[in-house]
């Protein structure tokens, strides 16, 4: 994988870092509006909703559907954000490249299964799209997994790619929601050191407290950009709500973030 293009399509600079925000879920059209507005105006260039929700257990929101995907071409146009979504099917992959949405991530559940990672790749492969394509880590800690779902999107034709590392299931109760198990990423930084690597601090803390302190470490660590959920309302949130900031309390925090030399 030696010859990857940056991530953010030609003509669009790759700031450091990439920092991408929005909502776990699109919930509503206002919703959705009312957070890209305020992220907008905070200067937030790309930015994240997530339309279809894979959930651990049935019986909560799994996300509006391709509804959402109005709203996503909605804030393109009004604020000039990209847009990012969430793709686990070859039907999402299909609706969200129709929509225009302009960056694709796959979920840490997705990555987990060939077969699912082999599905979304050849949907790829056959849209001849070079779409950029951000792949977040397994739920477990199995870098081969990792690489592997990296490796499928690389064979499908698809040259702007990045990895996003969000964590790490496990047993037990614990400081963070998915233990973030940083010797992971940096090996794959040493693995595949042209790949960028994107750290998603809202679901390795899992609570809005943690999200300043694990940004700037994985600045540090040198990571190349961060994502992070941020909606409107976070108390009244439909998935996720404990990890959400508001724009402003985003704005604070990134504000707050020192770009020191990294050391990866
Ligand atoms: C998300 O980004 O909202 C999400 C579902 O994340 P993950 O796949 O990392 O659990
Ligand atoms: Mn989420």
């Amino acid at each position: 994988m030696n010859d990857l293009k940056p991530i953010l399509p030609d003509g669009i600079e790759m700031p450091h870092p990439l920092i991408i925000a929005g909502p776990c879920s699109a919930e509503t059209e206002e919703q959705v509006m009312n957070t890209a507005r305020e992220l907008a105006r905070n200067g937030i260039k790309i930015f994240r909703a997530g339309i279809w929700k894979p959930r651990t257990k049935p019986g909560g929101f799994e996300g509006i559907g391709v509804e959402g995907l109005e709203w996503l071409k909605r804030v393109k146009a009004e604020t000039g954000m990209l847009t990012a979504t969430e793709v686990a099917t070859r039907q999402h992959v299909e609706a969200a490249l129709n929509a225009g949405v302009d960056i694709l991530w796959i979920g840490a559940r997705t990555s987990a299964n060939p077969f699912a990672m082999q599905e979304i790749a050849d949907s790829l492969a056959a849209a001849k799209v070079d779409i950029p394509v951000l792949v977040k880590n397994p739920v477990n800690p199995d870098l081969e997994l990792w690489i592997g779902a990296l490796q499928r999107i690389y064979n499908a034709g698809i040259r702007r790619i990045g990895a996003i590392h969000r964590g790490f299931s496990s047993y037990g109760k614990h400081l963070y929601r998915n233990l973030p198990q940083w010797h992971i990423p940096i090996e794959l930084r040493r693995r595949m050191p042209n790949l960028p690597i994107i750290c998603d601090p809202s679901h390795i803390g899992g609570k809005r407290e943690l999200v300043a302190p694990l940004s700037q470490q994985a600045l540090d660590m040198g990571f190349d950009g961060l994502i992070i959920e941020s909606h409107c309302d976070p108390d009244c949130a439909w998935s996720d709500k404990a990890q959400q900031v508001t724009p402003d309390v985003l704005n604070f925090i990134l504000n707050t973030l020192v770009l020191r030399d990294s050391t990866v």
